[in-house]
């Protein structure tokens, strides 16, 4: 049985050393052949010489270059795509995804489980912030979306051939969230806990930012709500409008003789309405972004890998 091993690198020079150290050391233990394969996202530090001098010297360590930053979920569905495994694991370069759960995942792989996704217990490096905000976002999208998404998973999973053959085959969007559709495509699946480590070296490139964009994405992917949301605010304003009707018509003196309520009104009624044109346009985008069809990654090279295995997409 083979073992893939994909981890998706992004500058993280500082780090790859003690990861492959750590990683091959535990992989070398287990009763499966094995390939490291790790997929630079387009790093502009030495991530590229160390990386092909691990390859050089080790011929398990496979290396895919693409083209230029594509993120780290393109990067992970380039290493899906590439890998030839029969059991495959996605990991963070950083060893923030302790290796020493490898074996556990093995053992759960050979009891026939075909997806496995790795819980934090705890995250020593999030702040206060990264960790409110990351559980409003998981409160918001478990009700307004009929899938489930498990809070405190991770970036970090396993999965078995037939899975990840259906990764390559649906799930190819290009507005995505790889996370929910692992925990989302059924098949026989387990959890296991660990508990995330501080980083070794270097920093988080996740910025709040590209968080916030990230979780807004998701939830226009994966729930319809926000699209309805027009309806609701269309309805409010109705029965607004009715109100006002019926006062004005059965007060006594007629209606009060209002500028400033005329204004605020018009501006309320206004935001909703852009608000609602607003929320349109995203998913509009979205649908531009699917049909423009452009290639969720691009290789630029590969190191001791079969040249041509399979096209990008
Ligand atoms: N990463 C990547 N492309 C990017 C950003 C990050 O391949 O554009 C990789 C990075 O090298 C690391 C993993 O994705 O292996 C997770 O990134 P990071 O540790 O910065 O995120 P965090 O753990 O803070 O959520
Ligand atoms: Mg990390």
């Amino acid at each position: 049985m083979l073992l893939s091993i994909v981890v998706s690198v992004y500058n993280e020079e500082q780090a790859l050393a003690s990861f492959y150290q750590a990683t091959s050391r535990i992989l070398s233990t287990l009763a499966w052949e094995y390939e490291l394969l790790f997929v630079d996202d387009g790093s502009q530090d030495g991530s590229a010489h160390i990386l092909e001098r691990l390859a050089r010297s080790d011929e398990q360590v496979k290396v895919i270059s693409l083209s230029r930053n594509f993120g780290h979920e393109a990067a992970m569905i380039a290493g899906l795509d590439h890998c030839r495994g029969d059991g495959v694991i996605c990991m963070d370069a950083d060893l923030q995804h302790p290796p020493e759960c490898i074996p556990d995942i093995v053992d759960l792989l050979e009891q026939g489980y075909q997806v496995i996704n790795m819980v934090r217990t705890k995250n020593e490096d999030a702040g206060l912030v990264k960790n409110i905000t990351s559980l409003a976002f998981y409160r918001l999208i478990n009700r307004i979306s009929d899938v489930h998404f498990e809070p405190n998973a991770s970036d970090f999973f396993a999965l078995d051939r037939r899975v990840v053959q259906v990764m390559r085959t649906s799930y190819r969007e290009k507005v995505r969230f790889l996370r929910g559709y692992v925990q989302n495509v059924g098949f026989k699946k387990t959890t296991l806990p660990y508990a995330a480590r501080p980083r070794v070296a270097g920093k988080s490139k996740y910025s709040l930012k590209k968080l916030f964009i990230f979780s807004v994405n998701t939830i226009l992917c994966f729930s319809n709500v926000p699209l309805k949301l027009g309806i609701y605010v269309g309805m409010f304003s109705a029965f607004l409008g009715l109100g006002v009707m019926v006062y004005t018509l059965f007060t006594r003196d007629g209606a009060p003789s209002g500028y400033a309520t005329i204004v605020v009104l018009l501006c309320f009624m206004f935001a909703m309405l852009f608000m609602v044109v607003g929320i349109i346009g995203e998913y509009i985008a979205i649908l531009f972004t699917e049909l423009k069809d452009r290639p969720v990654y691009l290789v630029a090279g590969t190191k001791n890998l079969e040249q041509g295995e399979k096209k990008e997409t």
